[in-house]
Parts: C-alpha cells; sequence; structure tokens
C-alpha cells in the first residue's frame, strides 16, 4: 500500500461527521482511526444511539456531540461526563454541528445528499465541461433485479435490505431495492454536474464494479472502477486533492472475469421514471418525489406497505400536490413536509387495500 499522506505540511485537517454511527460515518471513522495524526475531529452527531456516539466521541476527542432526539440529552450527557466536550440534543444541534467551522464535513445522515456521485467527479472534466456528452451513472439493480412481479408483491423488509454487494443503512438498502436511489442520484447528478436530464443515463451493472461513467464527445468513455466498498470515495474525499491508502479490496478483474450492463426495466421499477418526470416536471415535483419516498419506505419499513405500494404513494402523492416554484429553502422545507402529510393519508388509504 502507498503511503500518501494528506495534507500533512498543513496541519491536521478538522473534521465533522454527520451521522457518524451509521454506515457511512462507520466507515468514515474506520479510515480516520488508520491515520489519527491527519485528523482532528471537530463534530461528531447522531439520531438516537448514545452508546457508539459517546463511544467515537472519546476515542476521538471530539470538541461537539449532539443527537436529534432531545430526549436523549441526559443519557449523552451522562456517556460524555468526565470529558469537556460541548453536549447538545435536538434537530437544531445538527444544525449547529454542521456550521461548525471545519476543513470538511461528512453529510452521512439518511435523506442526505447521498456520495456515489464520488464516481463521476473522478473521470468528469470540469474545465472541459463542453467537450462531456454523457454521464452513465450505473446501478447494480439491487436484491431483486430478476425478480418477476409477483413475487416483488410479497417480499419483505428483510429481504430488501439484503443487498448483494453493499452493507447500507436500511433506508438507502431499500431506495437500492426499488431502484429510486438511482432516481435521486439522476436528480443530484443534474443538479451537481449541470448536464440536462437527458444526457444523464441509468445503466445497471450488478457486480457494481463500475461505479459511474462518463462520455465524451470523441467517443471515449471514463470509468471509475473499483470493489464496492464506500470508504474508497470516501477516503478520495478525506484527502482530495491527494489520494490516501484506503484498505478497500483490491480490484482483480481476472477473478471477476465477467462485467454485465442491462437496461433497466421501468415497469418493474417505476421509481425510475418517476424521478425522471419530477426532474422534467422540475419546481416542487423533486421536493415531492424525495419525502414522499421517504415516508413510504418508513412504511414498507414498519410493515404498513407492501413493496410496490412504495413507488405508488410516491407517484399518487406527486398526482395530488400542485407543482409550486421553488424560490428558497423555506419552500423547499414547506413543500417537503405537506408532501409528507398527503404521503401519509395515501398510505393510510393504501393499507385498506393491501
Ligand atoms: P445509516 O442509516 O446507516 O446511518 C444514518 C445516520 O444518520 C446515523 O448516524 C443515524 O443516527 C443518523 N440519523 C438518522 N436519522 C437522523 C435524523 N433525523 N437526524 C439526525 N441524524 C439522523 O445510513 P447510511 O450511512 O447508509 O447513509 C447515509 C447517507 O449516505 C444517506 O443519505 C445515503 O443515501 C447516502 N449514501 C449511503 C451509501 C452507503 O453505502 N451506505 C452509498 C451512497 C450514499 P442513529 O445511529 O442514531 O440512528
Amino acid at each position: 500500500m502507498t503511503d500518501v499522506k494528506p495534507n500533512r505540511t498543513d496541519g491536521p485537517r478538522r473534521i465533522s461527521i454527520l451521522g457518524s454511527t451509521g454506515s457511512i460515518g462507520c466507515s468514515t471513522i474506520d479510515l480516520i482511526e488508520r491515520d489519527p495524526q491527519a485528523y482532528r475531529v471537530e463534530a461528531l452527531t447522531a439520531n438516537r444511539n448514545v452508546e457508539a456516539l459517546a463511544e467515537q466521541a472519546r476515542r476521538f476527542d471530539a470538541r461537539f456531540v449532539a443527537v436529534a432526539d432531545p430526549e436523549k440529552y441526559n443519557d449523552l450527557k451522562a456517556a460524555m461526563s468526565g470529558t469537556d466536550a460541548e453536549i447538545a440534543a435536538g434537530p437544531g444541534s445538527i444544525v449547529e454541528a454542521a456550521a461548525r467551522g471545519a476543513d470538511w464535513v461528512m453529510a452521512g445522515i439518511v435523506g442526505a445528499a447521498g456520495l456515489e456521485h464520488n464516481a463521476i467527479f473522478q473521470v468528469f472534466e470540469f474545465d472541459r465541461r463542453e467537450t462531456i456528452e454523457k454521464i452513465i451513472l450505473t446501478a447494480s439493480g439491487g436484491p431483486f433485479r430478476t425478480m418477476g412481479i409477483e413475487e416483488m408483491r410479497k417480499v419483505t423488509p428483510a429481504q430488501a435490505v439484503a443487498h448483494p454487494n453493499w452493507d447500507m443503512g436500511a433506508k438507502i438498502s431499500v431506495d437500492s431495492a426499488t431502484m429510486m436511489n438511482k432516481g435521486l442520484e439522476l436528480i443530484e447528478a443534474y443538479y451537481l454536474f449541470g448536464l440536462p436530464e437527458d444526457r444523464i443515463d441509468i445503466l445497471v451493472h450488478p457486480q457494481s464494479i463500475i461505479h459511474s461513467m462518463v462520455a465524451y464527445v470523441d467517443g471515449s468513455v471514463l470509468a471509475q472502477l473499483g470493489s464496492p466498498d464506500m470508504r474508497t470515495p470516501i477516503s478520495y474525499t478525506l484527502a482530495w486533492p491527494q489520494r490516501m491508502a484506503a484498505p478497500s479490496a483490491r480490484l482483480d478483474l481476472g477473478k471477476i472475469a465477467t462485467l454485465t450492463f442491462e437496461a433497466p426495466d421501468s415497469e418493474r421499477f417505476p421509481a425510475l421514471s418517476l424521478a425522471r418526470e419530477a426532474l422534467k416536471t422540475g419546481g416542487s415535483a423533486p421536493t415531492i418525489l424525495n419525502a414522499s419516498n421517504e415516508v413510504a419506505v418508513a412504511g414498507f419499513l414498519g410493515g404498513k406497505l407492501g413493496f410496490l405500494d412504495i413507488p405508488r404513494v410516491v407517484a399518487d402523492t406527486l398526482e395530488k400536490m400542485p407543482v409550486t416554484v421553488i424560490g428558497s429553502v423555506e419552500d423547499v422545507l414547506a413543500v417537503d413536509a405537506e408532501a409528507r402529510n398527503v404521503a401519509g393519508d395515501i398510505m393510510s388509504d393504501v393499507r385498506l387495500q393491501v
């Protein structure tokens, strides 16, 4: 392994991890632990998992430690007693953690922007955007890629979160099973990279070795490859613009031998078309899509909805709500709240039909 250390000459990089107890958060912690001199932990946050949060905060001597659930304040305070870290609780404390001075913030909270786009970032020539023809987002197809629709109707949350390639939190695992994760990434890519929607393709690639591709006007396609381990893209951002050694399994393409690709099936995975339509519609539609999906996924995980009801609730919510112009964060929050209410009502009706 190479011994590239990030920013050694500038002193330790000050970092904050929002959602440090989750899958992405723990992968980030794992990387920092491998080079503790290079990082100084400013803030760590979780939702309710006080035990894991306090253990991390003590280990890294975090300056600010917060839980989103206000009822967990006393538990956190007790778990952090004897340290001089600042303790806080409530949703506002997460914002405070994000706003504290840090060189680098990991947004590892469910619902926050995802990371997979790191693969595009690595092969996207920002300075020569006009030479880019297309972005191709690859999708594993999730655990139900080859399953018939009748069988999909009956799948359980345990089956949906058992992703074949990635070890992820429950919400994104279900999104991966419905393929809504690619729909959300399509929307993110549109805003992050500024390409029109019809120049962002989605391709199913079950081995999850190629994480994304960028096609150029001369016919070249640059791809980012790696074993399916989020520590690779996280390490890329942690050390950027340098690279640091990450412990991810090394690719042995000779052993893998075959990489396959297929077009997504929009009938069995309608979430993809819903997301594309929401992006084309614009305004409040992507916010409605995201909020109603979060509600429906929670409903499915809580045993209140069938798997195929998830995109149905999203479609009905989009249908029911007027599309409005979004001009501010307040507008987004208002639409998000309204969409959650509407989706909740629709979900109760769907429940009656199951
Ligand atoms: P997890 O469910 O594993 O972790 C979520 C983290 O957020 C936990 O620390 C959790 O705390 C905290 N959290 C949950 N709800 C709230 C809340 N309401 N307020 C504040 N904190 C909260 O998720 P992942 O790590 O899998 O995913 C995190 C993000 O990264 C998601 O946006 C996902 O889409 C994206 N992503 C993840 C990938 C992956 O491989 N895991 C790949 C690409 C993108 P607690 O432990 O207390 O519940």
